[in-house]
Order: structure tokens, then sequence, then C-alpha cells
């Protein structure tokens, strides 16, 4: 890992109060490059979507933010901290970075509440009555204060997540980090699980949200990072990235992901609505297809 104490690098492009800024990152797995030079960054209380297909390195990305991978080269910023340097404290850095996995990471032996919990009292040391009110509190925030008692293997994987989202929550995260949370999920299940993430980002929170939900990237984010092989291909505004993208690339990838009926007509009159792999996208303007 590059030491690199020389201070915040000055660029125009990365305002120096992005709360999580990427810079020129590279991360190689034996001889395979899988991050080439990621740039973006992610302004405090805003929504960045990654999208991109499987293999692009979204997963690697996000999975460097809170070094749960080491960035081969490059800078991660958080705050006014440099991610990836020896004197990071690991612990200190998860405990603000929250992050939600496709597939959930809740321990199965204990109840939503113990999975809550469980943090707060090895990572935050709090005592039982303080970690339980938080952990209820969060569990409630999540609509789950009546599956508190249940264990991982009593839930549906839509309340499962909802309740990963709630452990992370309860820690204060600065950032929430989502890795296709809603993939694993039967499609009836996506939905809460989406409503919880809405009602986050409307409630101000930081969020970068790997996904291949488009409508959730179309209206919830502020930005669209779309990656392929290793680097980002384009980034911009929803409705840059989905509407009039730059590149070629970005629009076979969106198309891609429709899948319209033989015979179905779009019609040019209103705002179109059709059926991609997974959700139902609604697109607003006329063109693209
Ligand atoms: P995405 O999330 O966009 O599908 P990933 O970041 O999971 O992409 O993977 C990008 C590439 O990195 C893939 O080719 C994958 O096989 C490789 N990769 C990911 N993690 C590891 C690892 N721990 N060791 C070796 N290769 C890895
Ligand atoms: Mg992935």
């Amino acid at each position: 890992m590059t030491d690199m104490m020389a201070g915040p690098p000055v660029d125009v492009a990365m305002p120096p109060d992005a709360i999580i800024r990427i810079k020129n990152l590279k991360k190689v797995f034996g001889d395979n490059v899988v991050l080439h030079d990621v740039n973006f960054y992610c302004p405090k209380g805003r929504v960045v979507s990654v999208l991109g297909p499987s293999g692009s390195g979204k997963s690697t990305m996000l999975r460097c933010i809170n070094l749960l991978e080491t960035p081969t080269s490059g800078e991660i910023w958080f705050e006014d901290q440099l991610v990836n340097s020896h004197e990071t404290d690991v612990d200190a850095l998860r405990a603000k970075i929250g992050m939600v996995f496709q597939q959930f990471n809740l321990f199965p032996h204990l109840t939503a509440l113990g999975n809550v919990e469980l943090a707060l009292k090895k990572v935050r040391k709090m005592d039982k009555e303080q970690a339980e009110h938080i952990a209820l509190e969060q569990l409630d925030k999540v609509g789950l204060l009546d599956r508190a008692d249940f264990l991982p293997s009593q839930l549906s994987g839509g309340q499962a997540q909802r309740v990963a989202i709630a452990r992370a929550l309860a820690m204060e995260p600065h950032v929430m980090l989502f890795d296709e949370a809603t993939s694993a999920l039967d499609p009836s299940l996506v939905r809460d699980v989406l409503d919880v993430m809405r009602d986050l980002a409307k409630s101000g929170m930081t969020m970068i949200v790997v996904t291949h939900e488009m409508m959730f990237a179309r209206d919830v984010s502020d930005h669209v990072v779309f990656m392929r092989d290793g680097v980002v291909y384009e980034q911009g505004t929803p409705e840059k990235i989905f509407e009039h993208p730059d590149r070629e690339g970005t629009r076979e990838f969106l198309q891609g992901l429709i899948d319209i009926t033989p015979g179905q007509e779009i019609l040019q009159d209103q705002p179109d609505s059709f059926m991609t792999s997974s959700v139902h996208f609604q697109r607003k303007g006329a063109g693209m297809i």
C-alpha cells in the first residue's frame, strides 16, 4: 500500500468537501487488473448509483472504500481522511461507512435484535440496555419492530435485508454503501427494501448504491456512474445517462437491460414504460430505443 501523507490533492473536478472521493483507483488480483483507473466522488447528502455489467469491478470498488479490499494504488478519501493509509483505524472507518451486501450477512444464531445490537456492544462498547434501545429504534424505522425476536431463518429475504440495513444504520454511519442489496430477493420483496432505501435517501443519508434497479437509479440518485471493464466508462446526471448518454457502450448496456415482449409497442405520446430483466422501468423521454 502506498503511504500518501502529502495531504489532499487539489483537484477542481473533485470538490474537497465531498464525503467520498475516489482518485485513480487501481486494484489488481494477481495479474488480473480489475480496476484500472476509477475516479468519482460523492458529495455529502447525495446518492450516487453505480451501474455496469457483471464483472466490471463494481463490488471491488465498493469494497475498497471500507478496506474489505486493499487498493493497489490511487487514493480513496473519506471526509478528510485518506482511507488507504497505514494509519487508518479500520474498525473506526467501518463504523462510519455502513455497508449492505447482496447476501445480508446476518449471524444466523442471533435474532434480528441481536444482529443489530452486536456492533453497538462490541465496537461502540454500549451496555445492553443502551444497545437494545437503539437497535429497537432502528428496527422500528425499517418496519420490523415486531420481528425483533425472530432469527434470520424465520425472516423473508426482504425482512433480513432490512435488518441488515438497520444494523448498519445503528452505527450512525456518515455514508452507506449498498452492493446489489435487492438482487438476491424474490421480486415481490424488492419493493420494501427499495422503499427503505428511498426513505433513507430522503432523510439526507449519503449513499453509494451499486444496483440493477434502473428505476431507483433514475429516480433517487443525483449522479450515475457507469462502470465497464474496470473503468468509469461514463458518468453524469441520471437524465444524461438514461436519456442521452455520450457513449455507445452506455447506450448498449441500458438497451441490453430492456426486455420488451415481442409485438409490444412503446407508445411515444406518453411516458415510456417497459420491463427490464428485473424491474419495471419507466422512461420520460423518447428516442433511446
Ligand atoms: P462486479 O461487482 O461488477 O460484478 P467484481 O468487482 O465482483 O465485479 O469483480 C470484478 C472482477 O474481479 C471479476 O473478474 C472477478 O472475478 C474479480 N475478482 C473479484 N474479487 C476477486 C478476488 N478476491 N480475487 C480474485 N479476483 C477477484
Ligand atoms: Mg458485484
